[in-house]
């Protein structure tokens, strides 16, 4: 295991829902664009948002953007067959890389319709398909659904025999919680590798009200910290910045060599992040990953 290696980072993205959002997503793409990532990736109708409009802006990011784009896609409120429409359009749009999850069906809706029962099954349909590139989500602490760590490493495995060809983390913020999974995993004889998922904290009240639905835990330190800085935007961006170099810095520390930030769309942070943790903002023209 390689420590204190260069890193490398992803970024993801969620669907703009206004002319103002989309004006920020591509602003916040063309710079994150000249730090050279691994990929970009957009989430698909994530906490209710359309699924087509998703969709569309992959589409659109993987035209316009150098960066290689990597396409969400889930079976949450789809049958089998529309699912699978949505991953040949992709596919003959020249997209190579999806990420693979089953999805959560929105609040209210008590017919909740899932076109896979699992992702693995959404992952060997994928793999029917073509020779995507399939990244697939993995948790640091048990997701709601968790039936126990050893039938959520079992699941994990399942999901890379049926084609994942790596795991993105939950978000989380002691290092020790990716680190047990990941050492677990190996223990367990995974050896595809699992990136962690950063989540760069802005609005703790926000965080801590997202991580209550979705089993992360938040450090009781956080409110103290966030606390001090009070109503100061800068005191509260500088926080962000520590605190997530720090987070990331600790990975790297223990071989972590790729990072995956939920960029909430927003650029200043994860750019001033990752320059911080010694990426090259490039000058010249960005060439294309494709
Ligand atoms: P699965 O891995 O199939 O199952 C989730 C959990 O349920 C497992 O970890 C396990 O604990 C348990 N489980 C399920 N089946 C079994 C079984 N047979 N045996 C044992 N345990 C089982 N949501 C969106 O709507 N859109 C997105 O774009 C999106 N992007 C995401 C990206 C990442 C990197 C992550 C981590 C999550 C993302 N999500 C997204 C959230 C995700 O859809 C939810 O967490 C959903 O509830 C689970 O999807 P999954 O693919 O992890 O499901």
């Amino acid at each position: 295991m390689q420590r204190n290696q260069a890193l490398k980072f992803s970024y993801e993205f969620f669907p703009p829902r206004s002319a103002r959002m989309e004006r920020r997503l591509w602003r916040t793409m063309g710079q994150l664009e000249r730090l050279r990532p691994e990929f970009f990736s957009m989430t698909y109708g994530a906490l209710g948002s359309a699924q087509q409009i998703s969709v569309d802006t992959a589409l659109a990011m993987h035209r316009e953007s150098p960066v290689a784009v990597a396409a969400h896609l889930t079976g949450a409120g789809a049958d089998r067959a529309a699912v699978l429409a949505v991953a040949r359009q992709l596919q003959s749009a020249g997209v190579r890389r999806i990420v693979a999850l089953r999805g959560d069906t929105p609040d209210g809706d008590d017919a909740p319709l899932h076109a896979f029962p699992s992702a693995v099954e959404l992952v060997a349909a994928l793999r029917r398909i073509d020779d995507f590139d399939i990244s697939v989500a993995a948790y640091p602490e048990p997701h709601p659904d968790s039936r126990g760590r050893r039938q959520d490493l079992e699941h994990l495995r399942r999901k890379f025999d049926a084609g994942a060809t790596r795991a993105i983390t939950q978000y989380f913020f002691e290092p020790d919680c990716f680190l047990r999974l990941r050492d677990a995993a190996a223990r367990a004889g995974i050896a595809a590798p699992i990136v962690p998922g950063i989540l760069p904290v802005h609005d703790l009240d926000r965080v801590r009200e997202f991580s209550r639905r979705c089993g992360a835990s938040v450090p009781a330190g956080f409110g103290p910290l966030f606390e001090r800085a009070g109503d100061d935007a800068g005191a509260r961006y500088r926080l962000a910045i520590e605190l997530a170099v720090e987070l990331c810095e600790s990975l790297r520390r223990e071989g972590v060599g790729q990072i995956h930030f939920y960029t909430l769309n927003q650029s200043d942070l994860c750019l001033d992040i990752s320059l911080a943790l010694g990426a090259i903002h490039a000058t010249g023209p960005v060439e294309s990953a494709a």
